[in-house]
């Protein structure tokens, strides 16, 4: 069988900046669209020569390998003029071998229109990923989010009468005025609302967002204050996992969980080291033995691909000993584990100093084989990362 390939494509533009995001994105006029769209099929058309003249090396492999899923992420990329997403559609299906299975597009709840979701499933997507995060008016408004409650339940519909099958909804414990009660009725909407696939994410604070930078300095703006503590957050995932695991969704990710059938095949190929490509400001790509990123910022990326050339701003060789942690740090985030012999077999080496302790400890399991995050663990799993990686 020829080897599958993940064809990534950033959107790094949003109607406007939530407090709590981190990602390179920006609001900009919609006039940027068209020159930053016309980049990234420049890109994807002539990647294997931007490739070379930026000493980026494709295996021998990769001529021969099938795509058969395309991400398209931002950023909020379900802005665009539906003309524009099909372009980079062609673009891709004109560059590559496609036998295309699961084609995302990430969109925000009021960013859907009845012309726009035909235009999608006409472009080929199948898969919508809503950035919607809560149910509550209250807790999206004091997140910056452009949408309410009432989006959502226009959206969905919206979705499902175009043809979309596959609908995955994100949700984030821990955003300012959450409590509980409010927690359990975001899932208990979420569960009427049956999408096929669910991910749910932990706040993250950290100096890349506005809200990170207030909550690190102790202040009170973008109602930091009104953030749950930790021990909140925790209890609000272990809930969400319960409800899931009660509602059909099988718990395949530590921030994953999906019913039967709709696990993503896409990011599948993230946490399994399978490759893919990133075209876009910003995006990222494996080969298998390097991985590198495009320059973030969008205005310095579409200026090089007008000059000819791809502004790579980060590149590694991905050595033996980073493709062990790699295995072991990506394995360990899904829940069904990671092959321990295999890991031992291809990698020559003998895992039981780094196992042992976690085990020991009641941080990790082991199955036979298989290796994975012990049941009431997976919340915690970044300080498992932290021990495994020492
Ligand atoms: S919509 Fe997403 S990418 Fe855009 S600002 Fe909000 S969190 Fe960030």
């Amino acid at each position: 069988m020829s080897p599958r390939l993940g064809i990534y494509v950033q959107v790094p533009f949003c109607q406007t900046k939530c407090t709590y995001c981190n990602f390179h994105t920006g609001v900009v006029s919609s006039a940027r669209f068209s020159p930053y769209v016309e980049a990234v099929c420049r890109e994807i058309r002539g990647h294997r020569e931007l490739y070379r003249a930026a000493r980026v090396g494709l295996p021998e492999g990769f001529a021969k390998a099938v795509v058969d899923t395309v991400y398209i992420g931002g950023g909020t990329p379900s802005l665009l003029e539906p003309g524009l997403l099909l372009g980079m559609m062609e673009a891709i299906r004109e560059t590559f071998r496609t036998e295309l299975s699961e084609v995302t597009l990430e969109a925000d709840p009021e960013t859907v229109e009845v012309g726009k979701a035909a235009a999608w499933v006409r472009a080929g997507i199948n898969r919508v990923s809503f950035g919607l995060q809560s149910f509550s008016d209250k807790e999206l408004a004091a997140a910056g989010r452009m949408h309410r409650r009432a989006d959502i339940y226009r959206a969905v519909p919206i979705l499902r009468e175009a043809g979309i099958r596959n609908i995955s909804f994100d949700l984030i414990a821990g955003l300012p005025y959450q409590t509980e009660t409010s927690w359990k009725e975001s899932l208990e909407e979420l569960g009427r609302l049956e999408p096929e696939h669910v991910s749910v994410y932990l706040l993250e604070v950290d100096e890349g967002s506005r809200l990170g930078k207030e909550l690190l300095a102790g202040g009170e703006r973008y109602s930091a204050g009104a953030v749950p503590g930790d021990d909140e957050m925790a209890d609000f995932y272990e809930t969400a996992s319960a409800f899931l695991g009660a509602a059909g969704y099988h718990h395949y990710e530590i921030s994953n969980w999906a019913k039967p059938g709709f696990r993503s095949r896409h990011n599948l190929k993230y946490w399994r080291r399978e490759a893919y490509l990133g075209f876009g400001a910003g995006a990222h790509s494996f080969s298998g033995a390097e991985r590198w990123a495009n320059a973030h910022d969008a205005a310095e990326y579409v200026g090089g691909m007008e000059a000819g050339r791809i502004p790579v701003e980060q590149w590694e060789e991905v050595t033996r000993e980073r493709a062990l942690e790699e295995e072991l740090f990506l394995g360990l985030r899904q829940l069904d584990g990671i092959d321990v012999a295999r890991i031992e077999r291809e990698y020559g080496v003998a895992l039981g100093a780094r196992i042992g302790p976690l085990q020991s400890a009641g941080l990790v399991e082991r199955d036979g084989n298989l290796l994975r995050l012990a049941p009431g663990k997976v919340s915690i799993s970044n300080e498992v990362f932290v021990e495994l990686m020492r």
